[in-house]
């Protein structure tokens, strides 16, 4: 076959702009028509059966049989009034993507006649065979059966003719083999801190739900071209290619204008993805060349977690349609920017206030610093927990490189709130008084007027304050948000349990409710100021101050996990029933087990592509060389021309013998580590030993590639990749 790279660059570069298929008519004609959400329920539903279900949804109370019948039958109807042929489980098993298996609805009764059936108990509650799924040694395949339980907070909705119910997964002995479960309950857990410490400034706040808006990076490269990069389609990135000429250093990416036919593209997924309920608003150019991002408007966490993964799913078939390939890969090229997905995070309270947003008024800025405190003392403590919860092996390109959020856990506030912190901190004596004086003592009457003018960002900071929300910056573009954020919530409504126990025993003790509290706040704002970093995340000079704060910068996969199974973790998890010692166990193994496949993969695909690919072409085209140097010897031309070519070839040899012996030794490398049974230990290995051949072998190729005749050269370089649309 006639090489790959130059039939697939003929095939993108004849690309035409398609029509785009989105009507253009008012959004809020199509918005969420294929939800069953509030407003479908109340219309399908009866006024009764409406209310036990908003009442599950609303308080978590559980819903009868009659009820969940009443609902499958409402559903099935709405469903196959919109063409909808089956129904699935949708869930979120610890392989990171989604699963379904779908059902028809159809059923044949004994006369051979088929209806359209949908009962109670399927909506309720289903039994995937659960034996392929990731278990970490939970689920052995004697006891295969696991079962996925519907979800009501988070509404069905209908993908191509499927009607999907977002369901938790979880054991036959009832651990939790996905990652919704242990999320829910991490929002339970907060929504009940945090509503008790509301308690102490205003009765109204029964319920306070977190919120989240995830900031979706990627990558887009024509499906042809895709299609001519084993590395690509293999591990999800490409593992050689030589930086093309024009990056991204002249800045001129980040906001440009859109490309038409992305623009298509992003204007057909939009439109899908707002029919399905997804209040899609953003959309730009981000800073390396063929990156993009969109981002929804925030919603409750469970809820635009779904939102976020199908959104994931539904730009891979789409991007089908427009000849792209969507790349969610932290780090799918070197020497440019990666992908996040910012985790733009807040506590948001039924009487409608944003907990984490600075107040006109004063008193309620007491609120305000004290879910802002307790927040950065969270994260303080359970720092290494927040850094484990990003960990990946996509991840681990990312973080610490020089342009991602660094590997250190610190927390941006801003100049403005920092001076008001330390004000906080510094002042001595509180006195109360009837008035508002309090509050202009503390210097913390003046927050909002400050805070208006919202130009203090820190794009470095992998958790920055921005106004009236923390943003998870450090979170990977492809990860399952649940991750991180189950984590944030859990060691934030542990903090707050922690916080209102020391000011209810200070109130017990006579001392005014705004001074225990006061105090309290200030004592944390010492203990965890050292989290607090304003500068330059991404400079060697912080990492030298950040070792000396005793802030710790991990930087491998395996060893960032660890803590997921420290004591501390063990108990904080436990204490409030969101993951067992068992699940943690389970869920450490199968994230190290992920780990190594990973690594193992890109390895495999290095060596496969340095003998298959790279090899053979520099191989030839060394022999072009040593042919042509022949025939001048032969016609008497010697000197200086003849002497550049031997050194030409003696560079291509050089770089072969190295491929060849790097490669040999990765293999070796990996060998040894498959023959370590312990899990941990094999990761670590992987990472050490395997990926330590990894910047050696793609300095080789990528020289090669600089050095061999562009006609041979069988992978698509960078420069085609990301420039050609
Ligand atoms: P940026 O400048 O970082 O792009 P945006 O204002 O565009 O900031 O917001 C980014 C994301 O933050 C959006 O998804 C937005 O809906 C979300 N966001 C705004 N307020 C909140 C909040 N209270 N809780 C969670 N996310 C929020
Ligand atoms: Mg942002």
């Amino acid at each position: 076959m006639a090489n790959l790279r130059f039939k697939a660059l003929e095939t993108a570069m004849n690309r035409n702009v398609p029509v785009v298929t989105a009507p253009s008519n008012k959004v809020s004609d199509y918005y969420g028509t294929n939800v069953f959400g509030m407003e479908a329920m109340r219309a399908n539903l009866s006024t009764d059966v409406f209310k036990k279900v908003n009442r599950a949804i609303t308080e978590g109370s559980k819903i009868d049989e009659d009820t969940a019948d009443a609902v499958a039958s409402a559903m099935k109807s709405w469903a196959t009034s919109k063409n909808a042929t089956h129904y699935t489980h949708w869930f979120q098993p610890l392989t990171g993507a989604t699963a379904e298996k779908h059902d028809a609805f159809f059923d044949v009764l004994p006369n051979g006649s088929a209806i359209e059936k949908f009962k109670g108990s399927a909506l309720v509650q289903q039994e995937p065979d659960a034996s392929s799924f990731p278990s970490g040694g939970i689920r052995n395949t004697f006891e295969a059966r696991g079962y996925t339980a519907w979800d009501p907070t988070s509404p069905a909705f209908i993908f191509g003719n499927t009607l999907c119910i977002p369901t938790v997964f979880v054991s036959y002995t009832g651990e939790a083999l996905d990652y919704k479960a242990p999320l829910l309950k991490a929002l339970g857990l907060v929504d009940k801190a945090a509503t008790a410490v509301c308690q102490y400034f205003d009765k109204d706040i029964t319920r306070v739900t977190a919120t989240l808006g995830p900031e979706q990076e990627y990558f887009l490269v024509d499906r042809a071209l895709y299609m001519a990069r084993p590395d690509l389609i293999m591990a999800g990135r490409t593992v050689f290619g030589h930086a093309p000429a024009k990056g991204q250093q002249l800045e001129d990416h980040y906001f440009g204008s859109i490309p038409s036919r992305v623009l298509a593209f992003m204007q057909d997924f939009e439109y899908e993805a707002l029919k399905l309920g997804m209040p899609i608003r953003t959309r730009h150019n981000e800073v390396a060349p063929s990156q993009f991002e969109c981002a929804p408007t925030f919603e409750e966490v469970n809820l635009a977690i779904d939102h976020n993964l199908l959104l994931m799913d539904l730009m891979e078939k789409i991007a089908e349609k427009h000849d792209f390939k969507v790349l969610f890969h932290e780090k799918p090229f070197a020497g440019i920017n990666g992908s996040g997905k910012h985790n733009n995070w807040s506590l948001g309270t039924n009487t409608g206030r944003n907990l984490l947003a600075p107040s006109s008024r004063p008193k309620e800025n007491l609120m305000f610093l004290t879910f802002f405190i307790n927040v950065i003392k969270a994260v303080h403590d359970y720092a290494d927990l927040m850094r484990a919860s990003i960990a990946s092996a996509g991840n681990e390109h990312r973080l610490g490189a020089n342009e991602a959020p660094p590997a250190i856990v610190s927390i941006f506030i801003g100049s403005q709130l920092a001076k008001v912190l330390e004000d906080l901190e510094s002042k001595g004596e509180i006195k109360v008084d009837k008035g508002e004086n309090m509050y202009r003592n503390l210097g913390i009457d003046k927050i909002p007027n400050i805070l208006l003018d919202n130009t203090d960002r820190n794009r470095t900071s992998p958790f920055a304050f921005t106004g009236n929300k923390f943003e998870f910056r450090a979170v990977g573009s492809s990860a399952n948000s649940a991750n991180a954020m189950t984590v944030l919530n859990a060691i934030m409504g542990n903090q707050l349990m922690d916080f209102k126990k020391e000011v209810d025993a200070a109130i017990e003790k006579g001392e005014k409710k705004e001074v225990a509290i006061i105090n309290i706040l200030r004592r944390y704002v010492t203990e965890a100021k050292s989290i607090i970093f304003e500068g330059n995340g991404y400079s060697d000079e912080w990492k030298e101050e950040a070792a000396r704060r005793g802030l710790k910068n991990i930087a491998s996969t395996p060893e960032a996990l660890d803590v997921y199974v420290d004591e501390r973790s063990v108990k904080l998890f436990g204490k409030y029933g969101i993951l067992s010692h068992r699940e943690l166990e389970a869920r450490h193994e199968i994230m190290l087990e992920n780990y190594i496949k990973k690594i193992q993969i890109e390895s495999r695909v290095m060596g496969d592509l340095v003998l298959n690919h790279v090899i053979p072409t520099a191989v030839k085209y060394q022999n072009v060389l040593t042919s042509n140097l022949k025939a001048m010897k032969e016609v008497g031309i010697e000197g200086k021309h003849t002497q550049n070519l031997v050194d030409t070839v003696k560079k291509i040899s050089g770089y072969i013998d190295t491929l060849l012996d790097s490669v040999e030794n990765m293999t070796e490398a990996r060998k040894k580590a498959n023959n370590t049974s312990d899990t941990r230990g094999k990761a670590v290995l992987y990472n050490q030993e395997v990926k330590g051949y990894f910047d050696k072998i793609r300095y080789c190729v990528d020289k090669l590639e600089l050095l061999v005749d562009d006609e041979d050269w069988p992978l698509v370089k960078y420069r085609e990749m990301l420039l050609v649309r």
